[in-house]
């Protein structure tokens, strides 16, 4: 088995370790025997819809989500859309998940329009929201670390992807954090995420490569470090929320 990660604006929109998920993805499916390949997929190339299995998108500041938001826009844009309706699987933290959505609204400047394919919208509020997030999902905790100012709300077409327990989430308000809409998945959460939450890991190494592979079983692999990170980070921001 092969598996194609396209990694979205690595140049312009990856802060707070997110390119750890990158590794963390690619070193969960070598530990499997499934060799991966990992390609930039950025502003001035002209992306091919038909090659990846999966995309990761990490956050940004506001500056560089207006970049990105405008090559959004063009070709590039189709060509993800192109790919998540061919089975592609999407990843996305903080800005890259708000540039999914229908819209970002920054303090400042122009609302920057979203690529529409995942139903949430955000507007920036004065506060930011800074510290460590843990919210309870059906397979566990997930547990990271957050930073912006964007509030994101939920339309019908998407679900929380937790409950929040320590930190704000989406918006401080509803208690919901990040969005699952067929196989894309928006988090708050930096850090980086996936190697402190194996099983959000494996539920979107299963969605890529049941694009070209059909079906997959991952077999289990000895996470007890993973799980111990995962639980002293949750420990930690409990006892500091
Ligand atoms: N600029 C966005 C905000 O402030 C996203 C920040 C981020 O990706 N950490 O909400």
């Amino acid at each position: 088995m092969e598996l194609r990660v396209a990694h979205l604006y690595p140049d312009l929109m990856s802060i707070y370790g997110d390119r750890g998920n990158v590794l963390a993805l690619t070193q969960r499916a070598r530990w499997r025997g499934i060799a991966v390949e990992v390609r930039p997929y950025t502003a001035g190339m002209t992306f091919d819809p038909d090659w990846p299995d999966l995309f990761f998108f990490g956050g940004g500041q506001d500056l560089g989500q207006d970049i990105v938001g405008a090559d959004l826009q063009g070709p590039n844009g189709d060509a993800v859309k192109r790919s998540l309706a061919n089975g592609a699987a999407a990843f996305l933290v903080c800005g890259g998940y708000q540039l999914f959505g229908g819209e970002y609204r920054p303090e400042m400047g122009d609302p920057i329009p979203g690529l529409g394919v995942l139903d949430v919208r955000t507007k920036a509020g004065k506060q930011r929201f800074v510290g460590n997030l843990v919210a309870e999902a059906p397979e566990g905790n997930l547990v990271g670390f957050e930073n912006h100012s964007g509030r994101t709300y939920l339309g019908s077409g998407a679900v929380p992807l937790g409950a929040v327990v320590v930190g704000h989430g989406n918006n401080g308000e509803d208690k919901t954090e990040g969005a699952v809409q067929g196989k894309i998945i928006g988090t708050y959460s930096h850090g980086s995420c996936l190697p402190k939450n194996p099983w959000l890991a494996d539920k979107l190494l299963s969605w890529a490569l049941e694009r070209r592979h059909g079906t997959v079983r991952l077999i289990p692999l000895d996470d007890r470090e993973e799980r111990a990170a995962n639980e002293q980070a949750a420990t930690v921001a409990r006892a500091r929320p």
